[in-house]
């Protein structure tokens, strides 16, 4: 048994091992992809429950490896953070996401994902500032995402930011909501404009009724606190009838449009027997 357990430690030891090696070669390619214009944006639809019309669309980063393949956020995002690289790697998103999408009108707002790391920055107000000045992108027309963990790093100064941010017209979301531990006390200790669902829950929509029953206490609070909600990952029919019922005010999901490189795609959304 000795001698199995000096084996497994072993084995465990090279795991461990190969594992570093392997986050330090993404770590120096993400780099590199990021130096060479090697990330994308995408852009996913999201849509007044009310009418179906689009009115928003979330930017997503995407790396595509020239190896590895696609490499999905979550496993870069964190990547980013450790090298150092996601502040630049933040505001080159934001700064596309602003490009594109002043040149698309009809999009009342769109929005962009920002990390805990990119929120407890101390320069984030002015930074984003710089950006809606150099591209000329109305603050109004901006939502930036941010999830609880923010809280738990930055207890201090998260109030200031956030006003800071609102100060400019920015619209807060809080993302993934009803994921963390304490979602409510942060509902009522910040000032947020929006609070988005997360998909965890529209999934139990039709598998028990306590989901729904979950869903419409969610709304119900979130409306009247005074925020708006919208509900993530909605893939079908029944989830929609049924955000729709609850009165969700904005919906997003593969149901109406996965995310895109090309945003002029989520203009030519149809929702034919919408009614
Ligand atoms: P998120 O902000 O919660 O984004 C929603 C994720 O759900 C996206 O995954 C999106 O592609 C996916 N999704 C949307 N609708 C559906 C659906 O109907 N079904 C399913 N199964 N999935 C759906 P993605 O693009 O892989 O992004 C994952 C996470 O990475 C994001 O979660 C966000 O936290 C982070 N992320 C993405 N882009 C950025 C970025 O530019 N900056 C930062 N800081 N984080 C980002
Ligand atoms: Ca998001
Ligand atoms: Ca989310
Ligand atoms: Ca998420």
């Amino acid at each position: 048994a000795k001698e199995g357990g000096r084996g497994q430690a072993l084995a465990f030891a090279e795991e461990m091992e190969r594992e570093v090696r392997e986050r330090r070669e993404l770590e120096a390619d993400l780099r590199e992809a990021f130096e060479s214009d090697g990330l994308t944006i995408e852009f996913q639809p999201i849509v007044e429950a009310r009418s179906g019309r689009v009115v928003s669309s979330e930017v997503l980063v995407r790396w595509q490896h020239p190896t590895r393949g696609e490499v999905v956020p979550d496993v870069f995002i964190p990547i980013a953070e450790h090298a150092g690289l996601i502040l630049p790697m933040g505001m080159w998103v934001l700064k596309k996401a602003c490009k594109v999408a002043a040149q698309w009108p009809d999009l009342e707002t769109v929005a962009v994902n920002l990390s805990a790391v990119q929120f407890m920055d101390p320069n984030l107000v002015e930074t984003v500032s710089d950006v809606l000045m150099e591209t000329g992108f109305p603050g109004e027309r901006l939502v930036l995402e941010i999830t609880e963990s923010v809280f738990l790093k930055d207890i201090g100064s998260a109030s200031e930011k956030l006003d800071g941010l609102r100060d400019m017209g920015i619209k807060i979301a809080l993302d993934d909501f009803g994921t963390g531990y304490s979602s409510l006390l942060y509902l009522r200790n910040y000032n947020f404009d929006k609070i988005k669902i997360d998909k965890s829950f529209v999934d139990e929509i039709g598998e028990q009724s306590e989901g729904l029953a979950i869903i419409a206490a969610i709304i119900a609070l979130a409306h009247n606190l005074g925020l708006e909600v919208t509900a993530e990952g909605v893939e079908r029919q029944f989830q929609v009838d049924a955000l729709r019922t609850l009165g969700c005010d904005t919906l997003q999901g593969y149901y109406f449009g996965r995310p895109d490189p090309n945003p002029m795609l989520i203009g030519e959304i149809r929702n034919e027997d919408w009614n």
